[in-house]
């Protein structure tokens, strides 16, 4: 079907787009990647009468290290899954790499899908599980919003009318050769994985974990932060699961007790994608299976994540 009829207008930089939403009002929207927007609005399930493009902005697609990871809102899933700087943080390239086929991730932005705040989306658990926060402008200026605060809803954001995101900035991991201060160098180390089951590439999940841990001596966990994707209205924190895991070496049984957290979280619903219990049942293994990887990267393994298909 073909969309309803809109003006195209070419923003030249983020105050001339936050300018041109003030000017148009509710009936324009951002376009980013339009991976998202377009297929809508082929159905006429969104009938924006003016798309702001975003496209030709230029310095908004980049990827830096200084402190931080800091990611450029129209940065393509492509280019991160690409990115030998994102790779110092694998649970954005397991993420990056497994989104749709190489035509969604050459198009689709980090930026646009978190402001779409999709619950089947692949980024919200794994910026959630990294402590990511969200750099947005407006109107009244720039503001930073941490993500647990940013995805308020399904479809529904912290952003306020005339308001972009601009940046996506996550906390460097702890490893080796940085250290931490105050304490002996490689004492505190950082891991993190992000597994998703799908049916095939072009779709989307049907379960996804993501799981970041901080080991002391390679073997403590200190520090566990586990979410869980696409079954709930948002990527849901199964903190029984991290206590399980915080405060002592993780074994067989910690991540059997892992399992079971995230089985009892699930809020599946049967589609096509496969019944509750299906869902509920992949969601407990796809943790196993997170936990395994963040904790032997935690390690310094180098441990090569895919996501599954079934
Ligand atoms: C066949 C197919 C399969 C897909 N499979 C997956 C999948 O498995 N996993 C997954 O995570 N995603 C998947 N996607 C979605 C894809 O990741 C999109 O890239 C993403 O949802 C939206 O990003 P975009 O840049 O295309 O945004 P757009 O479609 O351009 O915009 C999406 C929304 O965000 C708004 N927006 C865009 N940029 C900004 C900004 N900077 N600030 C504020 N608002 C903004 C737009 O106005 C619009 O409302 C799939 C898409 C398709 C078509």
């Amino acid at each position: 079907m073909y969309p309803r009829a809109f003006e195209y207008h070419r923003a030249k930089s983020y105050p001339d787009a936050v300018r041109m939403l003030g000017e148009l009002g509710d009936d324009a929207k951002l376009l980013a990647g339009g991976q998202s927007l377009i297929p809508l609005m082929k159905l006429r399930l969104s009938t924006p009468a003016h798309l702001v493009d975003l496209n030709f902005i230029p310095g908004t697609s980049y990827i830096h290290c200084n402190g931080s990871l800091r990611l450029g809102a129209m940065t393509r899933h492509s280019e991160i899954a690409a990115s030998a700087e994102a790779a110092r943080l694998p649970i954005l390239h397991d993420c990056a790499a497994g989104i749709a086929d190489p035509q969604v991730r050459n198009m689709g932005t980090i930026g646009g899908s978190i402001a779409e705040a999709d619950p089947t989306g692949d980024w919200a658990p794994v910026l959630l599980a990294t402590g990511a926060t969200i750099s947005v402008t407006g109107p009244d200026g720039d503001r930073a919003i941490d993500i647990a605060d940013f995805i308020q809803d399904a479809y529904t954001t912290a952003l306020q009318p005339g308001e972009l995101v601009t940046e996506i900035s996550i906390p460097m991991p702890r490893s080796r050769d940085a250290g931490t201060p105050g304490e002996s160098r490689g004492s505190t180390r950082d891991g993190g994985a992000y597994i998703a089951l799908k049916r095939c590439a072009p779709v989307y999940a049907s379960a996804s974990v993501a799981v970041q841990l901080t080991l002391d001596n390679e073997e403590c966990c200190r520090e566990a932060r586990i979410y869980l994707g696409v079954l709930g209205l948002t990527a849901k924190r199964v903190v029984t699961a991290e206590e399980a895991l915080r405060g002592g070496p993780i074994t067989a049984p910690h991540i059997e007790k892992v399992r079971q957290a995230v089985m009892d979280l699930a809020e599946p619903v049967s589609d096509m994608r496969g019944s509750a219990e299906y869902k509920r049942h992949a969601a407990g293994a796809l943790a196993k299976l997170a936990v395994d990887a963040a904790f032997r990267r935690a390690q310094g393994e180098c441990v090569e994540v895919t996501h599954l298909y079934a």
